[in-house]
């Protein structure tokens, strides 16, 4: 603890990012980009954007981000909030809404940056344990709090709930703000954005930076009822007038409107998630069934670590968590279908050597 800090930066437990190594040919599964790059029309608009211009700020309320997701989602601009990744959106959340005296509720096997936010803003939470299958079971829920926030699907899971099952929660649940962290739905869950106009509570978040492949150019949303967004924007203007830069709204703006290259992506990554998680069962690993860019697994006699070191050796990187009931297993993003051979090549060598 250096003098100069202010005593909370001390206390602070930072989120660590995955890697970004800078290793020739490297096969990166480990943080959950996409494998196709942004749509042709992104990169149009990015560069036509590259002008003179970029001496002018640029719009404080970004507007036409904010009208793109308001058509997508079919919900009104008033409706929608938009911010620098969804990571600012989740952080504006927890500061806006997710503070009160009884605690938030998260599950204890969830996005790590959940804790993280609840050191920064000094919120206290509550970890709800995963069921014995790694789901999550909303009626363990249902109890005093202050908030709840799920990713759904979970990460790093992969598991979804129904929105049958959200939507029975959010009836029984309507006392505090419902957050559903939905950086994952694209491929292959079901989003809870259609009850936003039945549950004054409830704040749906995305991101652009998995479906649309634009983890580089940092823009998430969130969807709710229009005092929730109201208290969103209220931090916002209070935190960073311009969160997303010119190239960042005219590049969402365009990603949003090219329909058909999203979903001639997102249905191949869906289709390559299906042969990896065969692959892999073939080799001896349990696969949790996923409904995202990215299994989890573990193998029934190898180490988790030990084969994510095996496989660093090999330029391929995915992602290990040191953590308790998980310890086990990997996370390995779904890459092209080039990248899972070259992964499963791999992991077949280590293991008949092993
Ligand atoms: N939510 C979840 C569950 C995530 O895994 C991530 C990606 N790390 C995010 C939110 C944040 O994504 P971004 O800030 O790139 O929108």
């Amino acid at each position: 603890m250096n003098r100069y800090w202010s005593s909370v930066v001390g206390e602070l437990e930072p989120y660590i990012p995955g890697e970004q190594p800078k290793i020739a040919d490297l096969i990166k599964l480990n943080t959950n980009e996409n494998p196709y790059g942004p749509s042709p029309r992104v990169l149009q608009a990015v560069s036509r954007e590259t002008t003179d211009l970029l001496r002018l700020y640029p719009d404080p309320g970004s507007d036409r981000v904010r009208a793109a997701v308001a058509g997508q989602c079919r919900v009104q601009p008033e409706q929608v909030f938009v911010g620098n990744g969804s990571d600012e959106v989740l952080a504006h959340t927890f500061f806006a809404l997710l503070n009160h005296e009884s605690p938030l509720l998260f599950p204890d096997i969830t996005y790590s940056f959940y804790p993280v936010y609840c050191g920064l803003y000094r919120i206290r939470f509550q970890c709800i344990p995963l069921t014995a299958d790694f789901g999550i079971n909303l009626d363990d829920y249902c109890r005093p709090n202050g908030g709840v926030i799920i990713a759904n699907p979970n990460a790093p899971t992969g598991r979804a709930l129904g929105l049958a099952e959200i939507e029975r929660f959010l009836i029984k649940n309507t006392e505090s703000v419902v957050v559903i962290d939905e950086a994952y739905v694209d491929f292959g869950a079901e989003s809870a954005v259609e009850l936003v106009d039945r549950f004054p509570n409830l704040l749906i978040i995305q991101t652009l930076s998995k479906s649309r492949s634009l983890a580089g150019l940092r823009i998430g949303f969130a969807i709710g009822n229009e005092e929730l967004i109201e208290a969103l924007d209220r931090v916002k203007n209070s935190f960073n007038s311009y969160p997303l830069d010119r190239l960042a709204i005219s590049g969402a703006v365009a990603a949003l409107e090219d329909t058909e290259y999203f979903e001639q992506t997102r249905q191949k990554i869906i289709a390559t998630r299906g042969s990896l998680a065969r692959d892999l069962a073939s080799l001896g690993f349990e696969v949790l069934p996923s409904k995202c860019n990215f299994v989890f697994a573990r193998h029934s006699e190898r180490d988790a670590a030990e084969l994510a070191r095996l496989l660093r050796e090999q330029s391929i990187i995915v992602r290990h968590f040191k953590k308790e009931r998980i310890d086990q297993f990997l996370r390995i993003t779904v890459g092209t279908d080039e990248a899972c051979k070259r992964l499963i090549a791999a992991l077949t060598e280590i293991i008949d050597v092993g």
